[in-house]
């Protein structure tokens, strides 16, 4: 049985423009909810994601549990309705696929744990370091390969990134840094200013690239500050 707030977001989705639902039943159009509030407004489980897209009830997933359904209405309403196939919406859905073991499964798959040297700093390559900001992310993505990663365990999650910014200052050989994660735009704007700023004060570092979906799941993110221009952007984590 659907209640009133599904039956208002299948009239949203059914409709020509992009609307979030609110608290309060009105509709309001996704360029005027700030990136914060289209956080708090995300769908969180896979049970009301099917709901709302018209799709039959299916038995709960494992894999849910551990990385739970994350969907941000900006994302949801370009998925088609009523359609399992749906691109977009494969990447989000939990599927009982995940549940089944599979030959070669690793936790790891990239091998990021061999390479953390410093709170949350990964080094693989010689001229390169990545800094995995923060576990957070706008979406979540069925085939992350970092969904199984212990952000709390290696630092990630307290954004105090002075061991990684000491790290980089000390190897002179690391020319361009990562920002990655989870996503990097999901921190608040002085947060990121600050840690662009000290990467940026490092002088043998030519580059920093920020890893996000952001500007895909949640577009209203991109604001007008001055250190996030200064980096380029990667649509990918
Ligand atoms: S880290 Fe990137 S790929 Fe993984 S869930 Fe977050 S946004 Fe998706």
């Amino acid at each position: 049985m659907q209640n009133s707030s599904t039956n208002k977001s299948a009239e949203i989705l059914a409709g020509t423009s992009r609307f979030v639902p609110t608290a309060s039943e009105q509709e309001i159009s996704c360029d005027e909810v700030d990136w914060q509030t289209a956080f708090s407004l995300a769908v969180r489980s896979a049970s009301e994601l099917r709901e709302i897209l018209g799709l039959p009830a299916a038995a709960s997933v494992k894999g849910e549990q551990s990385f739970p359904t994350f969907v941000p209405w900006e994302f949801l309403s370009r998925i088609r309705h009523g359609d399992p196939l749906d691109p977009l919406l494969r990447q989000v859905l939990p599927s009982a696929d995940e549940d089944v073991d599979q030959p070669g499964f690793s936790a790891d798959p990239v091998g990021d744990l061999d390479a953390v040297v410093a709170g949350g700093l990964l080094h693989k390559y010689q001229g390169r370091a990545l800094v995995v900001t923060t576990g957070a992310c706008g979406v979540h993505c069925r085939y992350c390969f970092r969904r199984e990663f212990p952000y709390a365990a290696v630092g990630s999650r307290s954004e105090d990134w002075r061991g990684s910014i000491d790290y980089i200052r000390n190897h002179v050989e690391v020319e361009e840094v990562l920002l990655s994660g989870g996503d990097p735009l999901t921190i608040v704007d002085h947060k990121l200013d600050e840690l662009i700023c000290a990467i940026e004060a490092i002088e043998h570092v030519r580059r920093q690239r920020i890893h996000t979906r952001m500007p895909i799941v949640m577009p209203q993110r991109i604001t007008p500050t001055n250190s996030i221009q200064t980096a380029s952007i990667d649509l990918a984590c």
